[in-house]
Order: C-alpha cells, then structure tokens, then sequence
C-alpha cells in the first residue's frame, strides 16, 4: 500500500482532475438522496446518455419516495419502458413502499441502505458516500480495472477473494473528507481515462504512482475471461460393420486409465495430428461430420467429430496397420468400457 503522504497527494490529483473534466449531469448538481439512488438504479446496465430522458420524464411524474410508494406499479413500469431490466423498478417500488412505516424517510448509512430490496454494496455506497460523506468505497468494473492496474493486481478480479481485496483497496484509497467526489472520480477515471482498451497513462492523474504504466497495462485486471484458452480438438469414429475402433488407455491418454475415442489436436486449420499415428492418413472423405462443445479447466474445446464407415478393403489395410493400443470392439460392448466424457458425449449425439 502507498504511504499517507502518497495517498493524500493521489487523492487531491484525482480530485482535482475530476473537477476539470466530470459532466454536468441532473444527478450530480443535488445530494438529494432519492435522485441519487433513482440515478444509481437507472444507470445499472445502462449508458448515462439513454437513462437521461427517462430519470427526466421519472421525476416530473414521480417527484418524491411518497408518489412512487402510492403509484401503481404498471404506472411505473410505463415510464420505465424502454430502459429494459425491469426488475429493478419494481424493487424501486417495493424499497420505497417499504419505507412508509418510517414515514418515508430514507436511510442515512450504507448499511441501512443494504437492507432495501434491491439494494447492493455498490448503489449503497455510491449513495451514502455521495449524500452523507460516508468513507465507503464503490467498486464496479471501472474502479476494479483501474485499482487492479494502478497497484498492478495480478489475481482473477472475478472471485469472491479478488472483491474483497479491491474493496480493502479502494477503502484504503478513500477521500475521507470527499467520499462522494472520491467515488465518483475514480468511476470518472475509469470510463474516460483507464479504459478497457487504450488506457491513457499521459493524461492520468494517478500515472507518477501507478504500478502498471510502464508494463502493459492493457493485459490488467485478469478476468475469468481471459483465463479461458480456445482450442479445436478433433475425434475419430471408424466404423466396420457392427464394430467401432476405441482408443485403450495410454500414457497420451485425456483422462488416466479410460478409454477414448482416437483424439486429435489441431496444428491449423482442417489439419490435425491424431495422438496415434496410425490415423494421420485415412483414405477417404468421412460419412458424417459433427461438432460439440465442451470445457476442461481452463480450456473451453470445440471437438470435431469425424464419423467414418470403412469398406472392406480399408478396413483390411488399417487393422493391419493399427498400434499403440487401438483396438475394434463390438458397438454393442461400449457400455462394457470405462470411457471418458466427450467419448460419453459423443455417443449419446452421433451414435
Ligand atoms: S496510469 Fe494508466 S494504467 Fe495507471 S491508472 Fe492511469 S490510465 Fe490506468
């Protein structure tokens, strides 16, 4: 973590900077909390440029928590149409109806604000931090990306341990005495600044201190994503009469100690090497093609299935030649083998 010192430098800079660049938008001239939080709930999946016009229309209709509570839920969702994820008017709804016992008033804490249907740690803090100067930090996609460059976090962002640590990290980062702004500065930062794509190091605030700017701070954060690798596999089915070749266990084997059918692993396109030499040249065009999807680990595999029935003579010439293991057993006896899942999958699609 930054020295105090640090911190409060960074946190003026990003202050500052935000100052200069942030857009004059309704929900930003007022710390009125319902505006807030109808601004926070519309802006979830949304661009600010589309909810404009309906956080608009919204509040000419409906101007306080009481007239939401009191209205029809069709009423709203009229007004909400268009904006689509509908879900969140009517926990809109439900939350203000919720507050009449306590004669509307609204919460003043983040966590009181949690207990709201449709109430999540993000809108909880964004609202608290922008209304009540509470020191809680937001942390959405833009916040997570930027924090995972600026301190060059290496983990997959997208676990429950990877969250909790950002949130430490943004709380550490907290503008005790701008807890709005703060938050509001940094998601700023995120969405003209820390792009996805093409970070601006040069314009950014927090470049002196940033801990990828002179890495490549486009390969950061590191998403569930980005840890999947797409490969192309391709699998065998020779066919003779009422037999079918399998593939016995070996030490090439997908999974230890089970039978498979003959697999290939693509060198390029429409070229595979087989894992048993045997069958890098069958002779003819295969009867039937198929595909199917499947996923191991990290591997997220297209398989192409090649599907051949073999002539006499073919058949003669491979027996012939078969090693390392390939034998031809009766379709009938599948059953008898213990066999790997994608030949599982195969059999139950294509034979
Ligand atoms: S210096 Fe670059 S990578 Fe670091 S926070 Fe700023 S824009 Fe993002």
């Amino acid at each position: 973590m930054m020295t105090a010192s640090t911190r409060v430098t960074l946190q003026n800079e990003l202050l500052q900077w935000y100052h200069t660049v942030k857009r004059d938008l309704p929900f930003r001239r007022t710390k009125n909390p319902y505006m807030i939080w109808l601004s926070e709930v519309m802006l979830q999946q949304t661009t600010i440029k589309s909810m404009l016009p309906y956080f608009e229309r919204f509040l000419n209709r409906f101007p306080d928590i009481k007239s939401v509570a009191e209205s029809d839920i069709n009423d709203l969702l009229k007004l909400w149409q268009g904006l689509g994820y509908y879900s969140r008017a009517r926990n809109f709804h439900k939350a203000c109806q919720s507050l009449a016992d306590n004669n509307y008033q609204l919460p003043t804490q983040a966590s009181q604000w949690l207990e709201l249907p449709g109430v999540g740690s993000y809108t909880a803090h964004a609202i608290a931090s922008i209304c009540y100067n509470e020191p809680v930090a937001v942390l959405d996609g833009n916040v997570k990306r930027v924090l995972a460059r600026f301190f060059s976090f290496k983990d997959c962002i997208d676990t429950n341990k990877a969250t909790q640590e950002l949130q430490k990290l943004a709380n550490e980062f907290m503008n005790p005495h701008h807890c709005g702004e703060h938050n509001q500065a940094i998601m700023e930062l995120g969405s003209l600044i820390c792009t996805p794509k093409n970070p601006n190091c040069p314009n950014c605030p927090l470049q002196n201190f940033c801990k990828s700017k002179n890495e490549n701070p486009k390969t950061l954060p590191i998403t569930k994503k980005m840890l999947y690798i797409d490969v192309s596999w391709g699998v065998l089915i020779l066919r003779y009469k009422n037999t079918i070749l399998l593939q016995s266990p070996h030490d090439k084997s997908l999974i230890r100690d089970m039978y498979e059918f003959p697999l290939a692993y693509q060198k390029n396109a429409g070229e595979w090497d087989w894992s048993n030499q045997t069958l890098n040249n069958l002779p003819h065009k295969p009867s039937k093609t198929g595909s199917l999807r499947h996923a191991i680990t990290n591997k997220r595999i297209l398989i192409h299935v090649y599907i051949y029935n073999l002539d006499d003579k073919i058949y003669k010439n491979l027996t012939k030649t078969l090693t390392n293991g390939l034998i031809w057993i009766y379709e009938d006896d599948l059953g008898q083998f213990t066999i790997n899942t994608i030949s599982k999958k195969i059999i139950k699609r294509f034979l």
